[in-house]
């Protein structure tokens, strides 16, 4: 496959060399711990060829991994691909990789949840610091850059709230006063082509493939696309680790793939028009969708994202109270309430400003009102609009 290649015609035929697909369209399913050799001399090779794609060992992966792996770097563009259990372990383990004693991690304010609990607990106890940035913060990130730094931790758009940051400004700042930081950033919102983070001179992109990569809602995965200056640290210790994927969930993943670029077209457009519509609704005080100007950062997204998916949130006029949330939220017929997004499926959440205020280290802006996530899944969009009508009507 050549890197010239459309998204669209990259995404239906990488990661598909008749070494993995064996003769089928698809790769095989290929479930093994041990990998059989046939001489001393096949053994010595493949030992020096373990992670090259040649069958070593189960936790080295097998020709579904291989295939997956392939996919992920044609359609991210890097030097190589690990395969995590989950989101969260890519996280984790991408930020363990880089990391030792004494050292220093600068973290969005606004990540994920688990995310800072890990820098909070783990990193803690592991006496390395966490300093916490406002993902508006631009060039001035470079004053909180530490002799001892050793890694700058994105996410974008940030987690609920949506900001989306000026990467390549605080990329450029950070670099130059020390270019060796490993920059990686959560990636998951973007499905990893929505916004091509290597190009943008970032070390590492994760994702919890869970959401977009799979794509139904039924198989946790991660991944960490790395370029070539980090992929044989970041591999080698997330081996250490005992990182790996099941065979089963690693076809499921490359399945799910296929299709991502027309889901996303479709998370994008039906997701666009409910965010409009409510930007319209007296109930709703601000939109926070990237498309949108009411969203913080939105110059930032229309320079250099390629489109939206399906996630946003917006802010009511009120805090609703618990018994206002209760009848709000428990009556609505085709959005669900869950907290993993990425699926076929509309989702719901309502975060109250005071929770949100906790999950915000080092930000100043606060939210008044209550903060409705949304995830838009294939439903009609006009019926989801009903449905959201509905549930305003019930708070009148
Ligand atoms: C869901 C999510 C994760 C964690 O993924 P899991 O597969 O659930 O562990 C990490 N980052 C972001 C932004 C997420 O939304």
């Amino acid at each position: 496959m050549s890197t010239q290649h459309s998204l669209a015609t990259t995404l239906v035929h990488a990661g598909r060399n008749k070494r993995f697909s064996q003769g089928a369209v698809n790769p095989v399913i290929q479930r093994a711990s041990s990998l059989v050799f046939d001489s001393m001399a096949d053994k010595k090779y493949c030992t020096q060829n373990r992670y090259k794609g040649e069958l070593f060992y189960g936790r080295r992966g097998t020709l579904t991994h291989f295939a997956l792996q392939d996919l992920m770097c044609e359609m991210e563009g890097g030097a190589g691909c690990y395969l995590y259990p989950c989101g969260a372990a890519a996280v984790t383990n991408a930020i363990l990789s880089f990391v030792k004693s004494g050292d220093h991690v600068l973290m969005s304010g606004a990540a994920y949840e688990p995310t800072q609990d890990f820098c909070n607990i783990i990193l803690k106890k592991m006496q390395i610091d966490t300093t916490y940035y406002d993902p508006l913060i631009g060039s001035d990130i470079a004053k909180l850059v530490q002799p001892n730094s050793k890694v700058l931790f994105l996410e974008a758009p940030s987690s609920i709230t949506m900001e989306v940051p000026d990467i390549p400004t605080i990329v450029k700042a950070v670099r130059a006063v020390n270019p060796e930081i490993v920059i990686m950033i959560d990636n998951t919102w973007g499905a990893g082509v929505l916004f091509k983070a290597l190009e943008h001179d970032i070390d590492i992109s994760i994702q919890a493939g869970t959401k977009y990569l799979v794509g139904h809602s039924d198989v946790m995965i991660g991944t960490a696309l790395a370029n070539a200056r980090t992929w044989d640290q970041l591999r080698e210790h997330s081996y250490l680790m005992g990182q790996m994927v099941d065979a089963d969930s690693a076809y499921t993943t490359a399945r799910g793939i296929r299709t991502l670029n027309v889901r996303l077209k479709q998370h994008h457009e039906s997701g666009l028009k409910i965010a409009q519509w409510l930007s319209a609704q007296p109930e709703v005080k601000v939109v926070y969708h990237p498309a949108l100007p009411s969203c913080p950062g939105h110059e930032f997204f229309l320079r250099d994202f390629n489109g939206a998916s399906g996630l946003f949130s917006f802010e009511l006029n009120q805090r609703l109270t618990n018994e206002q949330t209760a009848q709000f939220m428990d009556h609505f017929k085709l959005f669900t309430m869950a907290y993993s997004w990425g699926g076929f499926e509309s989702l719901i959440l309502c975060n109250q400003p005071e929770e949100v205020a906790k999950i915000r280290p080092n930000i100043e802006r606060k939210l008044t009102g209550s903060l409705i996530r949304v995830h838009i899944g294939f439903e009609d969009p006009e019926e989801l609009i009903a449905d959201l009508k509905a549930g305003f009507e019930r708070i009148a």
